[in-house]
């Protein structure tokens, strides 16, 4: 993958001067800071930038972007940095704004079932602020991210099949915009006809087109019961199947995961489990006591036809806990198995149909490739991810995931997929964003002009202006 070569724009002494009398010294300029921005969780290069404004209001997160914008000066938005497709990379130098301090919960409305959360608030601080309210929020990526960076990114994880991802579960939004200018999208009725919907557009926009500075969520009652179950099969086929067919009968499943064979071995090791190193699904039900009884029911049998083995039960709260952190790690589980490499994770999602197809025929090129890769994935969703194990010094390392990365993609787009379910466009995909939308990336690049004349905004990420 080529490394992004855009030159880069000069922080100058007057820009410096007028972020130091906003911000003291929130204003950092130190060489470990500005290399921990410059990267994220991936095997994308460190690209830091010149400096890093850490923001405490909305109001601030204004000044800064007007200082920025008179001066045009990149501005790179951060949440908690573990995006995967190079997001928060300073290509061209400048001002990364680090909200990871606006971590006020705002408000919660529990007969409305949302909340009001600043951005840099994370998933398990909210989930944490709620336990003795009886509700949850339920959007997972697998590291603790902020808010803003999960709306930002569109992000979703295991629970995404019953609560749906962030598209579905923002209500509303506050956005610094890139002249600094401060503006409210959607709202807390559940439902509005009311004019463009700017909510969805900046869901996703990856800090392209302004900043979030708070997001309004969608809430959930904690289901009266709960239970998972993980059950190893003979064959991938069988348990892809066995998922195609659970979602296909409309059986409500809050959370199914696949695991292949090699995973299974790495999160043995990593999390220190026995389970089977064998292709694996792990569930979990939802539900009233009944209900979530017949669910676990309907799925073990659809099971059992496809070749499933036992289910093995966690029951008690701790045991579930242990489970899905088990899955949480997978990508650090991963990385064990090639100790030293870095990982470059990839995943791509299809309509449910074609699931069985797009990872079989996956599974056969990694077969034939000296890369290891484990296989998982969100696959209620039709979302599955690899894990290219690298040495991104050796080039045929890179040359060889950049292969089966691409053709991971064509794969996906030809079964009418996309090339990204959960992780972003960043700058590691933006030519497949331009391949997948066609016509539309135009359009893309016409609302970026449109909000950002300046080309400031998270500039060189998702789509190309310019
Ligand atoms: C182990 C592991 C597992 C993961 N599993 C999942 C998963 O299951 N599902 C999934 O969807 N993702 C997953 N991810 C990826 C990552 O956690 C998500 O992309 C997450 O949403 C990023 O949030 P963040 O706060 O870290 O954002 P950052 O990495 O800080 O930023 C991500 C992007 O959003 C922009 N941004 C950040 N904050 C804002 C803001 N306030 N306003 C505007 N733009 C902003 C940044 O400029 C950047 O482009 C995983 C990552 C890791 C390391």
């Amino acid at each position: 993958m080529a490394v992004v070569t855009a030159p880069r724009v000069a922080l100058n002494e007057g820009a410096l001067a007028e972020l130091r009398t906003l911000l003291g010294d929130r204003l950092s300029t130190s060489g470990p800071v500005r290399e921990h921005h410059g990267k994220d969780e991936s095997y994308h290069p460190v690209m830091p930038p010149d400096a890093v404004a850490f923001a405490n209001s909305t109001e601030e997160v204004s000044a800064i972007v007007k200082v920025c914008a008179r001066h045009r000066l990149p501005i790179i938005p951060f949440g908690t940095g573990t995006s995967l497709e190079g997001g928060v990379a300073a290509l061209k130098g400048g001002v990364t704004i680090d909200v990871s301090n606006m971590k006020e919960i705002l408000r919660v409305s529990p007969e409305d079932l949302d909340v009001t959360v600043q951005a840099g608030v994370t998933r398990k601080q909210l989930n944490e602020h709620l336990r003795d309210t009886g509700l949850f929020f339920p959007i997972d990526p697998g590291a603790d991210a902020s808010l803003g960076g999960m709306a930002a990114t569109r992000a979703s994880g295991t629970n995404a099949v019953r609560y749906g991802t962030m598209r579905e579960n923002v209500l509303g939004l506050t956005v610094v915009l890139a002249d600094g200018r401060i503006i409210r999208t959607g709202g807390r009725a559940r439902k509005s006809a009311a004019g463009y919907d700017l909510t969805r557009l900046f869901v996703g926009s990856e800090g392209t087109l302004g900043i979030i500075t708070e997001v309004t969520l969608r809430l959930y009652g904690i289901p009266e019961a709960i239970s998972a179950a993980v059950c190893p099969f003979e064959s991938v086929r069988g348990a892809v199947d066995t998922v195609i067919a659970t979602i296909q009968s409309g059986i409500p499943v809050a959370r199914v995961e696949f695991l292949d064979e090699l995973q299974m071995e790495a999160i043995n090791r990593y999390s220190k489990f026995d389970m089977a190193v064998k292709p694996t699904l792990f569930f979990e039900f939802h539900g009233t006591t009944r209900g979530v009884e017949e669910q676990a029911e309907m799925v073990g049998a659809i099971a059992r036809e496809n070749g499933g083995l036992d289910f093995e039960w966690a029951t008690r709260p701790e045991d579930r806990s242990r489970l899905w952190q088990a899955r949480h790690d997978a990508y650090y589980a991963a990385l064990g198995l090639r100790p030293g490499a870095k990982g470059w994770p990839t995943d791509v999602c299809v309509p449910i149909s074609r699931l069985a197809d797009a990872i079989l025929e996956t599974k056969e090129d990694l077969a034939a490739s000296f890369l290891v890769s484990p296989v998982v994935g969100h696959v209620g969703d039709g979302n599955f991810h690899l894990v290219f194990l690298v040495d991104p010094d050796k080039p045929e390392d890179m040359a060889e995931a950049t292969r089966l990365n691409d053709r991971l993609v064509e794969r996906a787009l030809r079964m009418g997929g996309t090339c990204t379910g959960e992780h972003g466009v960043g700058y590691g995909k933006m030519g497949f964003l331009a391949q997948e939308a066609g016509e539309a990336y135009g359009v893309m690049g016409d609302v970026k002009t449109a909000l950002d004349p300046l080309n400031i905004m998270n500039p060189g990420k998702v789509v190309r202006v310019g």
